[in-house]
Formats: structure tokens, sequence, C-alpha cells
């Protein structure tokens, strides 16, 4: 089926002059099971959301999408989440995603060196030093400036 170039359409093109719409605009149609909800986007910048592993995707980039958002990963008990599907990420079914560093713990080394996050690379012996104060001084707004939090596309 065709459908009317709308575009060329003077009624409307009269209506969009009427209006001062310059551009021609893009509309995505929300889909819950792909699109963040108002709700998840208020839990990701608090405390997470707990999903499951099969909700995770992994971009181009090896970090992390929950729906259309860029995540980091943690599991309750361990001491390290994740900024990518490092070989360090959680085995288990259930994780939490977020949007804001989980109390208490550190990022992980394999995720810095996996994204070479400011020359991070804790395999060579040389500049330990250097590689301890990235880990130590690591933030995840940074990150999320880097590699966009929210929306990603497909
Ligand atoms: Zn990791």
């Amino acid at each position: 089926m065709n459908l009317p170039d709308f575009t060329d359409f003077p009624p409307l093109l009269a209506l969009r002059k009427k209006m001062g719409a310059t551009e021609l605009g893009q509309f995505d149609f929300f889909d819950p099971v792909l699109h963040l909800t108002g709700e998840e986007r208020i839990q990701l910048a608090g405390q997470g959301i707990a999903v499951g592993t099969v909700a995770l995707r992994k971009l181009l980039d090896h970090t992390v999408a929950y729906k259309n958002a860029r995540v980091i990963v943690w599991q309750p008990q361990c001491a390290e989440y994740h900024l990518c599907w490092c070989k360090n990420f959680p085995q288990l079914p259930d994780v939490f995603v977020g949007a804001r560093k989980p109390a208490g713990m550190s990022v992980c080394s394999e995720c810095l060196d996996h994204l070479q996050y400011d020359g991070h690379n804790s395999h060579r012996h040389r500049h330990q030093d250097y590689y301890a104060q990235v880990r130590k001084h690591f933030d995840v707004a940074t990150f999320f400036q880097r590699f966009p939090h929210y929306p990603i596309g497909r």
C-alpha cells in the first residue's frame, strides 16, 4: 500500500507555515518493551532496577544497554560494578542496572581495560600508579558524558 506523501500536500504545508514549523519533525512510537518508561528512568537514576541478563544487550563498544539506555551493571554482593561485557561480567541470571554509582562499589578494572578508559591497562606493569588514579577518580557521570546514557539507538 502506498501512503500519500504529505510533505507535498498544500493544505498541510499551509498549516505548517502558519505554525512556524520550518523543520519536519520525527516521531517514534512508544513501546514499553523497547523504551524506558518515566518510572524506569527515575529508578535508573536512583537505586537501579533488578533485571534478567536476558533483557540486556551488548552495544558495538561492548557497553551494556537496557531498552534504549546505556547502563552500568552490578550484583549486590560484589565489590565492583561493570561498564561493559568484560570477562568478569556477572554470570548470574539476575543483575541490577543503573546510571549512578552503587554505594560502596568500585569500577571494574577489566571494564576500564576493555574500554581503554583514559588509557587504562591493568596488565601493563609500568604506570600502575597512574592506572590506580584512573580507577580511584573514575566517575559514572563523566563516563555517561563520554558514552551517553539515554536515549540510545538500536
Ligand atoms: Zn567488568
